[in-house]
């Protein structure tokens, strides 16, 4: 990559380049329930929605993709950090 390339391009153009790399870095990511602590409250489910489910008859979560695309990790690891009980473990 020339210098003087990387000056005439935008911001916006430069990001949408690095776009690509930056999801290639990301860790794979896979989530375990614990059930004994799981209680159905689906805060998981209202921090990510695309990942998380709640059985209501149940009362607890269904886990929809147990390795979610990296573009739903933020939300993964926010629902990790606000289940009440802490019943979501991340591998990364
Ligand atoms: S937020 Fe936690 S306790 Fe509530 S349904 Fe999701 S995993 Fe279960």
């Amino acid at each position: 990559m020339e210098i003087a390339n990387v000056a005439e391009k935008t911001l916006p153009e430069r990001r949408a380049e690095l776009a690509p790399a930056r999801h290639a870095m990301e860790r794979d990511v896979k989530i375990k329930v614990d059930y004994d602590l799981c209680q159905g409250h689906g805060a998981c489910k209202g921090e990510a929605p695309e990942v998380f489910d709640v059985d209501e008859e149940r009362m607890r979560a269904i886990v929809l993709q147990g390795e979610p695309r990296a573009d739903l990790h933020q939300k993964v690891r926010a629902a990790a950090k606000y289940c009440p009980t802490q019943a979501i473990h991340l591998e990364e």
